[in-house]
């Protein structure tokens, strides 16, 4: 039998998200088995997805900000999508240390973090509608299970 299992939630873009986020996909992923390390990656990238559609995505304005998530077998599939401003260079955005805010400390490392602790990022983006990141990495690859 495959596992398949479905969720999505919605929340406001305000900080205190970026935690209740967190805390909403691992326990999501809880059903995968995932090792502590596997947990940590995973709350990891989506607090980048997340503090991203906040920070940028919605630059200080209130907008909602999407997590839908599906459990296929033992891939668990994220993907974190806001209608903000969107990205015009999605290529350029995700190269290491590329960043539009140096003035706010940033360091342009947050889609090389997801890159670095999913197995797959993809970024689909379009100026004045909004950015959707998807994720996706198999639970259990180490053979623990
Ligand atoms: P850090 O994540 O290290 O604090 P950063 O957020 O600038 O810095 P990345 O997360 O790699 O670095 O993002 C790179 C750039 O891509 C951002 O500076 C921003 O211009 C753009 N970007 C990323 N996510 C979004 C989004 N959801 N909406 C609009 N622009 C985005
Ligand atoms: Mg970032």
């Amino acid at each position: 039998m495959n596992r398949h299992n479905e969720m999505e939630v919605s929340f406001l873009s305000v900080p205190e998200n970026e935690a209740f986020a967190r805390v909403v996909i691992a326990a999501f992923a809880v059903q995968l088995s995932p090792t502590v390390s596997e947990i940590a990656d995973v709350k990891t990238a989506v607090s980048e997805a997340v503090t991203n559609a906040i920070v940028h995505g919605y630059e200080g304005t209130r907008g909602l900000v999407t997590m839908r998530a599906i459990i296929d077998g033992k891939a668990l599939a994220i993907e974190v999508s806001d209608r903000g401003k969107g990205i015009t260079n999605v290529k350029q955005a995700m190269e290491p240390f590329f960043t539009t805010h140096p003035e706010q400390e940033r360091s342009g490392m947050g889609f090389a973090v997801m890159q670095t602790f999913m197995d797959e990022v993809e970024v689909q983006s379009a100026p004045g509608s909004g950015t959707s990141v998807r994720m996706r990495k198999r639970i259990g690859a180490e053979g623990v299970h």
